[in-house]
């Protein structure tokens, strides 16, 4: 059996209380802007780690035609919410889109809890997070356990990891249950 829920979802399903995980917490703002020549592609704030991309910029069909898509997020601090943080994100809009405020078409804003993928504190690594085989036959995928990469890309080598492991024992003895 391949457990590929939210770990939330895994550790209710399996009734195993270690899988836990560190994870973020992210304000996110999707907006629609009236088209401006020159606004930027992409933004890294390396200040405050908030993240910009005007996503039109590499495919116009996003957005109907003279308006542009952005999407923007800032890391929520541990007990600031979604409008503090949003307030916080707003220089790096002033920065990457001149007079976005009145070029708004189109808004919306959230927050994405645990959804930042997992975090390893220092001193820590992948290789500590809750392991892909459960035992008994029961293996977990996702990118909160352990397997390398970066967001996606845990989610889909613990998935290869987990379907190699769950067949080898099918393919010694040549049969195969579904
Ligand atoms: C705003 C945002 C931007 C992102 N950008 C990127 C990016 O640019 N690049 C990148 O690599 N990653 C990005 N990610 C991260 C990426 O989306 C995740 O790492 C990836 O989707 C995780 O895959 P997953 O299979 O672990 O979980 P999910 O994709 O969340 O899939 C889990 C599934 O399990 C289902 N589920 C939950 N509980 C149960 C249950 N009890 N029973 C049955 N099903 C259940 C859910 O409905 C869901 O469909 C982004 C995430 C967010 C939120």
């Amino acid at each position: 059996m391949i457990v590929a829920t939210s770990l939330a979802a895994a550790r209710s399903l399996l009734d195993d209380e270690s899988l836990r995980t560190e994870s973020g917490n992210t304000a996110l703002l999707d907006l629609g802007l009236r088209r401006r020549p020159g606004d930027t592609f992409l933004v890294f704030d390396l200040d405050e780690a908030g993240f910009l991309e005007r996503y039109t910029g590499a495919d116009p069909s996003l957005a109907q035609s003279g308006e542009s898509l952005v999407q923007a997020q800032m890391p929520l601090r541990a007990g600031e919410s979604k409008d503090d943080a949003l307030v916080r994100l707003e220089p790096l809009l002033d920065l990457a889109l001149p007079e976005w405020r009145e070029r708004v078409t189109w808004r919306r804003t959230a927050a994405a809890a645990g959804r930042s993928g997992a975090l390893d504190p220092p001193g820590t690594s992948w290789r500590d997070r809750p392991a892909i085989d459960r035992g008994d036959g029961v293996y977990l995928v996702g990118d909160q356990v352990a397997a390398p990469g970066l967001l996606g890309e845990v989610a889909f080598a613990s998935a290869r990891r987990a379907a190699a492991m769950a067949t080898a024992g099918t393919a010694a003895h040549g049969t195969l249950t579904v």
